[in-house]
Formats: C-alpha cells, structure tokens, sequence
C-alpha cells in the first residue's frame, strides 16, 4: 500500500495480498493509526488464514505503540468479533478476507456498537495514516495486550438468547454442517449442539488453504455438502463463507436454497404490521409481496451490508439483509451473522413444525439470474443502452441502473473493487430470468 493519500479502505475494510501489499511495515503503520484514532481499548480478532500471525501481531504492535491496550480473542468468525465489541462497548479489528481465495487478506476496524466503521471514521484513520500524525506513548505507558477467550462462548450465548431452545431440541434434528475450513469450526457445531442436534461436520478443520472447498458458498463449491444431503438423511445442510457472517442451506431433499429465498422465509416469519424491512435493490420481489400483505415496509438501498445496516440503525428497522445469505437481525446486532441466521431457520422450523423444504414453498417464488462481465465500455454508455432498448421499462438509480416492468426486472452496476459489471436479471421464472439475463449480457457486451 503507497503513502500517496489514496483511499486505503474499500467497501468492506483494507484488502490485499501479504508481503506485497499488506507489509508487516504497512500493518504496523495502519495499526499505530487505528489506535490514535480510537484512543481506549480495542478488540482484534481474526480468520484462519496463513498471514493472520504476522498481520494481526504488525497490527497489534502498531496500536500498542500509541499507548492503547488490545483484547486479542483470537479466531473467530467475523459477527462473533462484532458481538464482542457490541456486549463490551468497545471497537475492534478484524484481519479477515471473508470469502475471498487464500491468497487475500484484509484488515476491518469495527465500531463500539459492533457495528462496520463508517466511511467518514475510515477517512479520518486514513488521514492519521497518511499525514503520520500518530500519538507515541512514552515507554512507561506503552499499551498491554490482553487474552481474552470469552469471545465464542458470549457469542452462542447471545444467538441462543433469540430463539426458542426448547423447541428446537425437542426437535432432535439431524444435521449436516460445511465450515470450508473456515472460521466458524468451533462455534456452529457448539451451537448446534447446544440446539440438541446431531452433527455431521465436514470440513471443520481450520486450513488457511482452504484446501477442501472454495471459500463462496455457492452451490458449484458445495456438491459434496448437497451430495450428502441427497441421501435422505438430514434434516438440513448448512455452509458458510470462510469468516462465517453469511449462511445457506440446503433442505433435506439435497436441493439447494439460495440466499435471496432465506431472506424472504426470515423476513417472512419475523416481520410485524408496521416494521420495516432494509434490503438492497438486488435482492427478489419477495420481500415487497411479504410486506404488502403484512403492511410493512420495504426500505431498498444500495448495495452492500454495511450501507444496509446503517440504514437499519438510522430508519430503525429490525430486519434486513442480502440476497447472498447476509441477513441482518437488529434484535441481535446491526451485521449480518452466520450463526444468527442459522438459529433463525431451526426456529422457524421449530415453531411451524414443518421440514425446511414445506416451509420454503411458502414463500412467494421469484428467481434472479446473476452475471458477471468484464467492463469494457464506460458505463453511461452502457446505461444509455439499456434505455434505449428498454423504453417503457421503469428506472430507478439507487445503484447502478434498475429497469423494470411489472416482476421482470434488470439490475445493471459495476463494481465498486474490481474492472467487471455485475447482471441481476429478475422474473417469475427460471426460464424467463435466464433469457433477460442473456439479452441484457449481448447488449453490454
Ligand atoms: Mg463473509
């Protein structure tokens, strides 16, 4: 990373590759600004990969020398550092890449309501980094580094605190669980067996490699999961991403569902008359056709779950989240949690009584055909070809373009980190979601 005065943190905090951009020397330094900025103790925890020793101790160093004291927690998955930080009023630091392949990583500063650093803190971090402007504790008051392993146990404790235990033990499900060797190893299983299940893990080893799946969870990167799961013998499968803040799942006939339908089935189950729901404008119509019929309402931003907690802060909604297995549960804490949505669907399951798959043909059925493109044009132009093409369609900017026409929708933005457009083509059918989605790629490409 150069010391040019260049925005340092991307959309979801500082991320690179080791000893090339994240140097021990630029961790240090971002380390001794994170802890001017703050000022008091600060919470760092971290994944399972290969660089996390040497940036999280760079990191820890950095803060130390400006006089503040670190809790380091050690591993654990990203939404059990933010509860850490929430339940104990104080900030933190995440060295995480989520899903991104082993070679990444990343450094994430959490706020002391646990929730992600605003973007206006982020710059003034940045500022500190750049300007140099460090506070240099004398020898004498040099910060001390605490170990804490309280972290997990408070972390169950809370998910366990939101729902109906009983209920679910009575249950006695029989579950399949994939850790993608990531950080959620230790806590889903405890967790599930907390909720009287019995567990067959896979890939609960923690391998910085992630040798056995890649670390998205998506159906390609679960075949052996949903290959188990074909065999009749589990009520569910479940899967995370490598630092374990989103979840899917995969019913007890092995067919997968995708992020966007356990948003629907939370919001669904969850939502009351008068709330309101925050969700990006890529996720499905479902959620609009829930809350019509409950008389809630639909909050749409752009894209990206810290945009949509703060949202849910700021318009104090309860409910919100992502059509990537991302949801928001404001009574537990304002990010998206792995752990937290998997006990939401045992709970839902639990009080309706039903299998997974009954209670998911309850939800109003849409379908999104999602593409990834390289950019090559300048996007007003490919904007002013979409218009051009779709006229009567309804627009809307939130993000990127939206057209629309009744349920079919087109969903057109590039992406904030990386030189590719991203395609979200909505409709009733599978069939009719692939063709929009087909056009709309011949048009920008
Ligand atoms: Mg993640």
């Amino acid at each position: 990373m150069s010391d040019d005065g260049k925005r340092l943190f991307g959309t979801n905090g500082i991320r690179g590759i080791p000893n090339e951009d994240l140097t021990p020397e630029f961790c240090m330094k971002i380390g001794k600004a994170i802890g001017t900025f703050f000022g008091k103790t600060i919470a760092i925890g971290s994944d399972n990969r290969l660089s996390n020793s040497m940036i999280m101790d760079s990191v820890i160093s950095g803060i130390l020398s400006t006089g503040v004291d670190v809790k380091n927690i050690s591993i654990l998955p990203t939404p059990a550092v933010q509860y850490y930080c929430k339940r104990n009023h104080i900030p933190g630091v995440i060295i995480t890449a989520s899903h991104n392949p082993p070679r990444f990583n990343g450094i994430k500063c959490i706020d002391e309501d646990g929730t992600e650093l605003e973007r206006t803190k982020e710059e003034k971090i940045e500022h500190i980094y750049h300007k140099n402007a460090f506070k240099v504790a004398s020898w004498e008051h040099i910060g001390k580094e605490i170990l804490d392993n309280s972290a997990a146990e408070l972390y169950i404790s809370g998910v366990l605190s939101k729902i109906d235990v009983e209920a679910i033990r009575k249950m006695k499900l029989r579950v399949i669980f994939d850790a993608g060797n990531g950080a959620s190893y230790r806590t889903t299983p405890e967790l599930l067996s907390r909720l009287g299940a019995s567990l067959v893990t896979l890939n609960a080893n923690p391998d910085g490699l992630f040798t056995s799946r890649e670390s998205e969870p998506k159906p390609s990167n679960l075949k052996y999961l949903i290959e188990l799961a074909k065999s009749g013998e589990f009520a569910l499968g479940i899967a995370h991403d490598g630092d374990a803040d989103r979840a899917v799942f995969v019913d007890e006939n092995g067919n997968f569902i995708d992020g966007d339908t356990t948003l629907s089935l939370f919001v669904q189950n969850y939502i009351r008359e008068g709330e309101r729901v925050v969700t990006p404008v890529s996720s499905s119509d479902a959620v609009d056709d829930i809350c019509k019929e409950r008389g809630a309402e639909v909050i749409r931003t752009r894209v990206g779950a810290p945009i949509v907690s703060r949202t849910m802060i700021e318009r104090k909604a309860r409910l919100g989240g992502e059509e990537n297995g991302g949801i928001i549960y404001g009574d537990h804490q304002y990010c998206r949690d792995g752990a937290m949505t998997v006990g939401i669907i045992l709970d839902i399951m639990a009080k309706k009584g039903k299998k997974l798959s009954e209670i998911i043909s309850e939800v109003p059925e849409y379908h999104i055909t999602r593409k990834t493109i390289p950019r090559k044009n300048d996007f007003n132009n490919i904007k002013a070809k979409l218009l051009k093409i779709f006229p009567d369609w309804n627009v809307d900017e939130t993000d990127g373009i939206k057209l629309r026409k009744d349920h079919d929708w087109l969903l057109v933005r590039p992406s904030g980190t990386e030189p590719i457009i991203r395609i979200f083509a909505h409709s009733k059918s599978l069939g009719a979601s692939q063709q929009l989605c087909e056009e709309a790629e011949k048009i920008i490409s």
